[in-house]
C-alpha cells in the first residue's frame, strides 16, 4: 500500500477532529518509516525484483520487528502511550486513535502484500496479494483513498481564502504520486535507495497533511 495507507488516517480525523491531521499521518506510516530505518541499518530485508508482483517490485522476505503482527500492535500500544504522555490533550480517545492508526498499516498491508506478513513471530505468513492485480489493487487504494478524504471534506469546510483550491490540489497530487509511483524507472533503485525515497516521501506527505488541515475548519453544529 502507498497512499491507501492514508485513507484510514482521514476516517480517523473525521472522527476525532481533535487530533491533527499530520499526527495521523506519521501513525499510519510509522511502521513504515521504522522498516526504512531498519532496512537501513540491514536489520530487516528487503530486495527490488522487478515485476515481483504487478503493482510491486518489492519482495520483503524479513521484515519481523516491523511487520509481524505482535511487532506492530507493539509499536501500536507503544505510541498510543507515549502520544497519551506528551500530548496536552489528555483525552483517553486520543491517544486510541494513535494507536488504531499504526495498527490500521498491517491491515491495509494485509490487502495488497504477498505472503510477507507474519501472524506472529516465526509463524506463518500472510497476504491477500491484491498488487499480482494492477487494476484491481489501485481501484482498491484510490478507492479507500477518495472515500475516507470524501468522508474529512465532508466533516469540514474550506476557509474563506483566495487559496481554498489548495486542499483539493494536495488531494490531486497525492492521487499523481500515487499513480507515478507505478510507472518503472528508468534505473532501478537498490533498497537503499527505496528507503530513502520512502522516508522522504512519508515526511513530504505529513507536511502536506498539515497544509491540508490549516486551510480547513470544522463544520459548524448545525442549531436545531
Ligand atoms: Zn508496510
Amino acid at each position: 500500500m502507498f497512499i491507501g495507507h492514508y485513507a484510514p488516517a482521514f476516517a480517523i480525523k473525521a472522527a476525532r477532529p481533535d487530533v491533527p491531521l499530520w499526527h495521523l499521518f506519521v501513525a499510519v506510516q510509522l511502521v513504515d518509516f521504522a522498516w526504512a530505518g531498519l532496512v537501513l541499518a540491514g536489520i530487516e530485508k528487503a530486495r527490488i525484483t522487478p515485476r515481483f508482483l504487478e503493482a510491486s517490485m518489492l519482495d520483503l522476505y524479513h521484515m519481523p520487528y516491523t511487520h509481524a503482527l505482535p511487532s506492530t500492535i507493539l509499536w501500536a500500544i507503544g505510541a498510543a502511550l507515549l502520544y497519551g504522555l506528551l500530548v496536552k490533550n489528555k483525552t483517553k480517545g486520543v491517544a486510541i486513535a494513535i494507536g488504531v492508526a499504526v495498527l490500521s498499516h498491517w491491515v491495509t498491508d494485509l490487502l495488497v502484500h504477498s505472503k510477507d506478513l507474519e501472524l506472529w513471530w516465526g509463524g506463518p505468513k500472510l497476504g491477500f496479494g491484491l498488487w499480482a492485480s494492477l487494476p484491481i489493487s489501485q481501484l482498491l487504494e484510490l478507492g479507500l483513498f477518495l472515500g475516507a478524504v470524501w468522508l474529512y471534506f465532508k466533516s469540514s469546510q474550506p476557509k474563506p481564502s483566495p487559496k481554498r483550491w489548495i486542499g483539493v490540489a494536495i488531494v490531486a497530487f497525492f492521487v499523481v504520486i500515487q499513480l507515478y509511483s507505478l510507472v518503472p524507472p528508468p534505473k532501478l533503485p537498490t533498497i537503499q535507495i527505496f528507503a530513502i525515497q520512502a522516508l522522504f516521501a512519508f515526511s513530504l506527505f505529513s507536511v502536506l497533511a498539515w497544509v491540508l488541515e490549516r486551510g480547513r475548519e470544522l463544520n459548524q453544529p448545525s442549531r436545531l
